[in-house]
């Protein structure tokens, strides 16, 4: 069970690691008659070469590497590149390229800015990093950034500092400043030199919201001069450079003091209002963008690396920063134990079994990643909407440029609409997304381990049923497992990768890193009840209902989570997800855990009187179609008592949150995942848990164990038993300890 959840502000990273569809990028060719006059040592990241007409190219290749990124190494090379083009009198230009197949400079190496860093150290690899910058800037030789990848962060940034940026249409080209979603601000001189091309609004929009363009629509911005072929980006960057330095517009309506005074006083209340005071770095911007854009660059530079030193140390940033570590784990992870994982397969043939919301959202995702899919239902009609709805996907993806036409086409023909049984013999791997009923899917695997061969796999994306009891109704029940993906599939980049009792540890490494593969994040949890995310999740909502029986109002409880930093209320989610949905996943839960656990009779009368979120139009909202739906009045004959009518804001979301923790400190307890880190990032990623706060126990760790303890202790002294903490938070507040001490 899980809902559409918008993400504020860290998973919208993942843009920057969004699948691609597997084209054939082209590099950026030098220019056919060119001839390299010198070649740097081995193993550098910069490549120099001289064309024939003058022109200096210096190429990012870091070895050993499929992304650019700049580390201290790299600025030294880039200084040493940078002192030959100001020596060397017969230049006429110089043009910025990267080797790589789909990344033109990613930016900083994150790495470098780690916890133990110290701030002298930051500020020191900020001012080299400036300097280096700035130093392109004041070049005498006109300069160009040929971009064809991603040119985001520190990238971009160097490529603000050029005269002149050309860029690919490719998918992969993704051209911003997405710092703040890391608690930072682009401090390279982005926050500086933006505003300065493009005026300060648009540079706020831009900056503020962390954006990534792909090339279009950076070119409408005003981001990049002109796009090219991949092929022919170095050409087109000389004929710019021949062109001489440009003659650029000043902007002096929306760059002077009065009028950035009054643009910030006007932004700085949406801000406010978007990020609820949580991510300092959105304000930081503003502030640095506002007071230096009317001030010397130098200036600016200044502001902008003050901003930073104050930003680094704090919690957001510090958060923000480990959850981008651990997606970057996440991709790389494997099986312990075992020991040479096994060579992906160059092409995995899937099928998916049920056309509804969630097979077609997984055969669309993987048909984008260029796997052929079998998509089957039980009849025409069934596999028809399927196909709509993926269809549907497709076009939105288009108009997001998220896919061209034609890979919309692929994508689409590598899909086979199957209203009847098919031989499944070819494939290599099924994933079952039938309704949620344990018999039906016993019988779908029983038939699936007749029709394919011996060693596919085959997962399960239930939300909630046991997978080793569907692995038992195989007769190789080894090659079982559960793939539990989110909703909405193509945006939700989380996948629980559930180890039934039989599942074979290679199978369960091939399901990690299919998963890995096709541009998920997976975390492997074991096969109990409501998995990980689920089983974390629901403990909150059903507080979240019982305390809307005890009088708390639908608008109290909602505003409260989403002060807390929840993308989403908790009376809306369940409205989301279906009131009797959440229903059947909070009954089941509550059948396994009825020590701590009891359903609100809320949601059966919901159920029973159709009330059940936005599929009918009314649940604790009525859905009218307008962006913010009102609440509904009708649930109100639901509430039994006006005990929590009057509890504060404080109040509410720690009876909500301490379930939280306390059931994700039990999932710790039970080793249904075995590291702290994995219950946050799945709780962010699955559900968009305040990502500043880093997830549940890092928040838990944040207050301090004894005050959550003793907070929780207070609230069972008044009769509320389900805050009872579990083993694991008592011993470790009486140790003093903490979640993330432990590991
Ligand atoms: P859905 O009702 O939208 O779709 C289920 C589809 O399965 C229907 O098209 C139905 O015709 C088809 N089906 C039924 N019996 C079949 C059979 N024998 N062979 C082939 N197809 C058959 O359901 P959904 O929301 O897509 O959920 C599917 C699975 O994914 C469930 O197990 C659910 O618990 C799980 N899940 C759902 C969500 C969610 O938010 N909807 C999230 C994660 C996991």
């Amino acid at each position: 069970m899980n809902a559409t959840l918008k993400v504020p502000i860290m998973p919208r990273l993942q843009a920057l690691t969004q699948p691609k569809p597997r084209t054939q990028a082209a590099r950026p060719a030098l220019s056919p008659s060119t001839e390299p006059t010198s070649v740097n040592a081995f193993r550098r990241t910069l490549q120099r070469t001289i064309r024939e007409d003058g022109i200096c190219v210096l190429t990012f290749d870091r070895p050993d590497s499929s992304a650019n990124v700049f580390d201290r190494k790299t600025l030294e090379e880039l200084r040493e590149e940078l002192d030959f083009v100001a020596g060397a009198a017969d230049l006429k230009g110089l043009i910025f390229a990267s080797a790589k197949r789909s990344i033109f400079i990613a930016g900083l190496d994150l790495h470098s800015i780690d916890e133990s860093m110290p701030l002298e150290e930051v500020r020191s690899l900020l001012e080299l990093g400036q300097s280096q910058i700035s130093r392109v800037a004041g070049l005498r030789l006109p300069t160009a950034a040929a971009i064809h990848g991603a040119a985001v962060g520190g990238g971009y940034e160097l490529a603000l500092a050029c005269d002149y940026r050309v860029a690919s249409p490719d998918r992969a080209t993704k051209i911003g400043l997405p710092e703040v979603h890391l608690g930072l601000l682009p401090a390279w001189g982005g926050a500086t030199r933006l505003p300065r091309l493009i005026g300060l609004p648009k540079a706020l929009e831009v900056i503020l919201a962390g954006k990534t363009l792909a090339a279009k629509p950076a070119l409408k911005r005003g981001m990049i001069d002109e796009i090219a072929p991949p092929e022919l980006l170095i050409n087109v960057a000389a004929r710019q450079i021949l062109q001489g330095k440009p003659d650029r517009p000043r902007h002096w309506l929306v760059n002077n003091r009065l009028a950035a005074t009054t643009i910030a006083a006007r932004v700085r209340p949406q801000m406010l209002k978007r990020t609820r005071g949580h991510y300092p770095a959105v304000l930081k911007a503003l502030e640095v963008m506002a007071n230096g854009v009317s001030q010397p660059i130098t200036q600016s530079l200044k502001l902008e690396r003050d901003a930073i030193l104050e930003l680094v140390p704090g919690h957001a940033c510090r958060n923000l920063l480990r959850l981008f570590f651990q997606q970057d784990c996440a991709k790389k992870r494997s099986v312990p134990g075992i020991e040479s994982p096994p060579k992906p397969r160059a092409a995995t043939r899937t099928a998916v079994i049920g056309a509804g919301v969630m097979g077609a959202g997984i055969a669309q995702w993987l048909s984008a990643r260029g796997l052929p899919v079998i998509l089957r239902d039980l009849n025409t009609e069934q596999v028809a909407r399927g196909m709509a709805r993926i269809a549907r996907l497709y076009r939105d993806g288009a108009k997001r440029h998220v896919f061209t036409g034609l890979e919309v086409r692929a994508g689409l023909d590598r899909i086979f609409p199957a209203p009847m049984e098919v031989p499944l013999k070819n494939t290599d791997l099924v994933i079952e997304a039938a309704v949620e009923n344990l018999d039906l899917k016993k019988k779908i695997f029983a038939r699936l381990d007749e029709l394919t061969r011996a060693d596919a796999i085959l997962a399960t994306n239930t939300s909630a049923l046991p997978v080793s009891e569907l692995a038992a109704s195989t007769r190789h029940p080894e090659r079982v497992v559960g793939l539990h993906f989110f909703n909405p599939v193509h945006r939700m980049k989380l996948v629980e990768v559930i180890a039934a009792r039989q599942t074979s540890p290679e199978v369960l490494q091939r399901a990690v890193r299919f998963t890995q593969e096709i541009g998920k994040f997976p975390v492997v949890v074991k096969d109990s009840p409501g998995f990980l995310v689920n089983r974390i999740l629901m403990p909150y909502l059903i507080e979240a209902g019982h305390l809307f029986e005890a009088g708390a109002s639908v608008a109290d409880l909602d505003r409260a989570m989403l002060d807390f930093g929840m993308p989403m209320g908790p009376m809306r989610l369940l409205d989301e997800v279906g009131v009797d949905v959440a229903h059947h996943v909070a009954g089941t839960l509550a059948g396994h855990f009825s020590g701590h656990m009891t359903v609100p009779a809320l949601l059966e009368h919901m159920t029973g009187a159709g009330l059940l979120g936005r599929k009918s139009g009314c649940g604790f909202y009525r859905h009218t179609g307008t962006k913010d739906p009102q609440t509904n009045p009708q649930v109100e004959e639901f509430v039994r008592t006006q005990g929590a009518a009057s509890l504060s804001r404080e109040e509410l979301q720690e009876r909500m949150v301490f379930l939280m923790v306390n059931e994700a400190a039990r999932c710790l307890e039970e080793e249904v995942v075995t590291d702290p880190a994995d219950v946050d990032f799945a709780m962010v990623m699955g559900t968009g848990f305040a990502p500043f706060r880093g997830g549940p126990l890092r928040y838990a760790d944040t207050l301090g164990l004894p005050r959550l303890v003793g907070a929780m202790e207070f609230l069972v002294e008044r009769g509320a038993e389900q805050f009872l903490p579990c083993a694991l938070l008592q011993q470790l507040a009486g140790t003093e300890k903490s979640f993330f001490q432990c590991t």
